[in-house]
């Protein structure tokens, strides 16, 4: 019996992740030809699919993190965002793709974005993996978006609860709840 089967079920199986993921790369690469291109992954939860959005992407990109705390280990947005650890390279002059797992209220990314403007970049856009229109709060323009998906509350491939179920391969959801 694997670890997580009490508690969460599949709900978008890991083959469906990486045959999107495979697609999103191919987008990514036919539209920054010849770009010089940063992936920012947004810490902890994008990490799964940033690594596989990397390797699904033929073009030489830049890779770096910025690590933000939004949430306190529960499952509501605080909607106040902290930058906790920076990028260790300027983003200026840099097509930048923040690579995000969801966009619940859109909270978050909307302050993301107006932290990045304030760098230079030559470009922003945001690909997210998991999109929640239900609970969005604020607009946020999601250039390339993996899934769109009910108000569940999501764990697995890089999302936790309370820090646990990061390293399932699947997105599931918690059982009950
Ligand atoms: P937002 O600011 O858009 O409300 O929230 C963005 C962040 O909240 C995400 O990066 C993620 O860390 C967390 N979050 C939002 N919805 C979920 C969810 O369903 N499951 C998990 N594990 N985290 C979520």
């Amino acid at each position: 019996m694997a670890f997580y089967e009490n508690d969460v079920e599949v709900f978008i199986d890991s083959a469906q992740l990486q045959a999107r993921v495979r697609e999103l790369g191919a987008a990514i690469t036919r539209d920054y030809q010849g770009k010089p291109l940063t992936l920012l992954g947004i810490l902890k939860g994008s990490v799964m699919f940033m690594t596989d959005l990397a390797r699904a992407i033929d073009l030489p990109v830049e890779l770096q993190f910025l690590g933000v705390s939004s949430y306190q280990g529960g499952t509501e947005t605080t909607g106040e965002v902290r930058i906790t650890s920076d990028v260790t390279r300027p983003l200026h002059g840099q097509h930048v793709l923040v690579v995000e797992d969801i966009i619940d209220t859109g909270l978050t990314m909307k302050f993301l974005l107006e932290n990045l403007e304030a760098r230079h970049p030559q470009s922003v856009r945001v690909c997210s993996l998991l999109e929640k229109p239900a609970r969005a709060r604020t607009k946020v323009d999601i250039h390339y978006k993996g899934f769109v998906i009910e108000d569940r509350f999501v764990v697995g491939y890089g999302l936790d609860y309370a820090e646990k179920y990061r390293n399932l391969p699947f997105v599931g959801v918690m059982k009950g709840k």
